[in-house]
């Protein structure tokens, strides 16, 4: 598929990245189902970027669906709404994933869910109008984002309302709607787009008004015709853009989207309101339709639990809180030859254990990788061959900070700009020694924060 863009001077791409398997085959044809309602809940306090959010419910509460458990603890923050009606337990502590020991709030259920279809109905079904949105002032719009406790989807989990809402230091001309879903394996997004076109739009359109951008545009890679072609469809008559851009991985990064559609690059250190743009997930923004015109809250998201060890790999609906370890059972269960669970997709994801864990409002997806995903060769000597670098998206020289962290030498470490790593793992994916780059930069990073502290 040609690229086009038209109306934006980017080219379609970004400089260096990589081409990894996209390994999207297990769960790209896979609808999204409704997982049932689980019987109990955890709402770990801190599971968004920013403070952590106040309990604002006591144990043996009833509390119905949908309503506010927690309030944001600060500017930075989210609310937690009940996904399932029920009673509140004592607070437990869980560990995330990424191996973060956090607070939580238990719901128990009641028994009388809303389940299915109708579930599915209630939160993408009905009409999405994409006339009449002028009646939606700006601040009306935050406000509603804010009450509705709704982060970042593709993962990174930032409060929605802080970037959604207009900005007296930042003229914002640009909104792009990142529907590029990059990280192999993942399959949710590409489902949203070709089952929850309406509400996608209706949300662009609504997040454009918070920022004040004329330009909107929907961000998909050309490995995804189908998603393009709905999306086009469901544009017509909106001024909404499809951007058609080429498939490498990390397209779906904030900095090389906007280098891609816009030609414009975020500083160092910078955000996108630094160059006049705004980005949201496909996901996110239909959260925002729901929660400015229907006023519901952020309650449950679509996760691919997919990958070659899962016995049948889907695209679910899930209400925020529920045991991961329930979605591998609604999948099936693991194939005999499961070798390592993964917390997204194995780019930027984290290996993990406790499937005790709950799904948070950031987990796009759980992989689950087989013995051969997973065999490698034994790390060896660097051979400079320079490959880190040619992969890295952000023109940092990974082998260097990588020996920096290793050497605990924190200073040259940011002399080379460590904290400009995202952690896309590019570099790894590239190194022919099998050195793991991206966990001692992550060790490096750690290193600096800790000495901060002191
Ligand atoms: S150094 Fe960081 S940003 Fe660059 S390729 Fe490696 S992980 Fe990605
Ligand atoms: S890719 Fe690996 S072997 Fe090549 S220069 Fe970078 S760290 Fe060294």
């Amino acid at each position: 598929m040609a690229l086009t863009i038209d109306g934006f001077e980017g080219s379609g791409t970004f400089a260096h990245g990589v081409h990894p398997p996209e390994n999207k085959m297990f769960s790209t044809e896979m609808a999204i189902e409704v997982v049932p309602q689980p019987s109990k809940v955890l709402l770990p306090l801190s599971q968004h970027v920013g403070a952590p959010c106040q309990s604002i419910v006591k144990p043996k509460q009833s509390v119905a669906f949908g309503e506010m458990v927690a309030k944001g603890g600060g500017f930075v923050s989210a609310a937690l709404h009940a996904p399932i009606a029920g009673k509140i337990q004592r607070n437990v502590v869980t560990t995330l994933p990424q191996g973060r020991r956090v607070e939580a709030i238990a719901i128990k259920s009641d028994g009388e869910q809303l389940e299915g279809d109708e579930l599915l109905e209630e939160i993408f079904g009905g009409k999405w109008p994409t006339k009449g949105l002028e009646k939606y002032d700006p601040q009306q719009i935050s406000n509603a984002i804010h009450d509705a406790g709704i982060v970042g989807l593709g993962g990174a989990a930032f409060p929605t309302h802080v970037k959604l809402m207009s900005n007296d230091k930042a003229d914002i001309d640009t909104f792009l709607i990142n529907g590029c879903e990059c990280e192999p394996f993942l399959t949710c997004d590409y489902r949203m787009m070709i089952e929850a076109a309406g509400p996608i739009i209706t949300g662009a359109l609504l997040g454009a008004r918070a920022v004040g951008a004329k330009n909107i545009a929907i961000c998909i890679e050309d490995n995804k015709p189908r998603a393009i072609n709905v999306l086009q469809k469901a544009a017509d008559g909106t001024g909404i853009k499809i951007a058609v851009l080429k498939t490498k991985y990390p397209q779906g990064s904030e900095k090389q989207l906007i280098m891609a559609v816009t030609k414009r690059a975020v500083p160092l250190g910078g955000l996108p309101m630094n160059v006049g743009v705004a980005v949201s997930n496909v996901g996110t923004i239909a959260a925002v339709a729901r929660a400015v015109l229907r006023g519901k809250p952020l309650t449950h998201r679509a996760v691919s639990i997919t990958g070659g060890g899962i016995l049948n790999p889907k695209n679910l609906l899930v209400a925020v809180g529920t045991p991961i370890r329930e979605l591998f059972d609604y999948c099936g269960g693991f194939r005999e030859n499961a070798a390592r669970v993964i917390s997204g997709g194995p780019m930027m994801g984290f290996a993990f254990t406790n499937f005790d864990a709950p799904v948070t409002k950031g987990t796009s997806g759980i992989t689950v990788l087989t013995r051969e995903d997973v065999a490698k060769s034994e790390e060896t000597s660097c051979v400079r061959c320079g490959r880190c670098v040619d992969g890295c998206p952000m023109n940092l020289v990974p082998t260097k900070i990588a020996l920096a962290s290793r050497n605990k030498d924190i200073d040259l470490a940011q002399q080379y700009n460590i904290m400009a790593c995202f952690e896309c793992g590019s570099c790894a994916y590239n190194c022919p020694a099998g050195i793991p780059l991206v966990q001692l930069i992550r060790t490096g990073k750690g290193l600096i924060m800790a000495s901060k502290k002191k």
